[in-house]
């Protein structure tokens, strides 16, 4: 075996670490005009850090991707290099597909550069949840929206669902809710889609959703709560998601909420997904006559309609959440909490509730997701976009335009 040599001027290292730098930087870039834009290069410059002289080369490398342009009325400058000349993100030409697999239907969607969903279709499950009965579906119904849209040009599909996902072999490791163990997502959805695919677990997701385009934007640390079926969360500070061994952080299923009566499938009583997941709150309002069927929309319509038990339901589903929200902050601190849950989402009373939950003077830095309408369109969809921010050079580099 010949032995490793030593670097030399020549030796591609250093040549690494530039375009580690390169792509850093026009990530910077990248953000400061999504989070001030239309912006002029010369504030860019001033809010990065970054010199003018390297403000105006990745603008220029950002345009020719498609992903900025120079804002439709710019301001006159007579000047050479046009530094005052406002530049915006280029929202008409490049999207992303979003793919969300909840239990009962998949949400398949189009979002522009802003994270704003512009396309979306739900396609119900049928029957047994299949994955790649599912992966089919999916990429079947994002062919259609992509086909809608001849003028938009997709970068890559975002995949997240709830149970336990490892974001880095892209596998949905184990989702007990539909039966899956070990589905090669990224490989599947790739193969169907011919798309670059990310994929994520949606707590996760949502976590980027808030932080790039939401309310927890310039939050030094924000948790994401989501209480649907499944019951996780996800934690992040300074931009980092915390991820863990085999993205197994943020499982917080079976931790034990005070109070809870709920019988769960591990064997112990009120742990947090059996107390708090749709399914147990719809069978005790179809025990209560509050409704039919299982669908959690039904309670909330019911309580809209003047129902005291849906009311009742909902306010104590939030309340117990808020309990999870108080144990959550004991532990991680974060400077705010995101809570994506059906009944906060749409009524004062829930957040009322939730907020009392969470209980001392700590209620205030608890907000519902910024995304009520469209919560799971977004998830999937913020994979890829959290992808094309941390490196938009990588991200829109490999895309083939005629793929799909
Ligand atoms: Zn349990």
């Amino acid at each position: 075996m010949p032995r490793t040599a030593a670097p030399t001027l020549s030796s591609p290292i250093p040549r690494v670490a530039d375009r580690d730098r390169r792509r850093t930087s026009a990530s910077v870039v990248l953000r400061s005009v999504l989070e001030h834009g239309p912006v002029a290069r010369s504030t860019i410059a001033r809010l990065t850090g970054l010199s003018p002289a390297s403000v105006t080369g990745h603008c220029a490398r950002l345009t020719g991707l498609g992903l900025i342009r120079e804002a439709a009325s710019p301001r006159p400058s007579g000047g050479v290099g046009r530094p005052h000349v406002p530049v915006d993100l280029d929202d008409s030409r490049l999207v992303v597909g979003g793919v969300h697999v909840a239990v009962p239907y998949t949400t398949v969607a189009l979002l522009d550069l802003r994270g704003r969903v512009v396309a979306r279709r739900e396609v119900p499950h049928s029957g047994a949840a299949d994955p790649y009965d599912i992966l089919d579906g999916a990429a079947g119904a994002l062919a259609g929206l992509l086909g809608a849209r001849p003028g938009v040009r997709p970068l890559g599909v975002g995949f997240a669902a709830g149970g336990w996902v490892d974001r880095a072999s892209g596998v949905v490791v184990e989702h007990p809710l539909l039966g899956w163990r070990e589905v090669p997502v990224r490989d599947a959805l790739g193969t169907r889609t011919g798309l670059p695919v990310h994929v994520d677990g949606h707590a996760r997701a949502l976590v980027n959703a808030e932080r790039l385009f939401g309310r927890a934007r310039g939050s030094g640390s924000v948790l994401h709560l989501f209480v649907g079926n499944v019951v996780d969360a996800a934690f992040a500070t300074n931009d980092e998601v915390h991820h863990g061994p085999r993205s197994q952080a943020g499982t917080i299923a079976h931790l034990p909420v005070p109070g809870g009566t709920e019988r769960c499938a591990c064997g112990r009583t009120g742990c947090l997904q059996a107390e708090l997941s749709e399914r147990t709150l719809c069978r005790r309002a179809r025990a209560a006559g509050v409704i039919g069927g299982m669908n959690p929309q039904h309670v909330v319509r019911a309580a809209r309609d003047g129902d005291p038990v849906a009311v009742r339901l909902l306010t104590e589903r939030a309340r117990a959440t808020g309990r999870a929200v108080g144990l959550l902050l004991d532990v991680l601190n974060p400077e705010t909490v995101v809570v994506t849950e059906i009944g906060v989402l749409s009524r004062e009373d829930c957040l009322g509730a939730l907020r009392a939950g969470v209980g001392d003077g700590r209620a205030a830095s608890v907000v519902p997701s910024s995304f009520p309408d469209s919560v799971l369109a977004v998830a999937g969809g913020s994979v890829a976009l959290d992808v094309l921010y941390r490196d938009p050079l990588g991200a829109s580099a490999d895309t083939r335009p005629d793929a799909i």
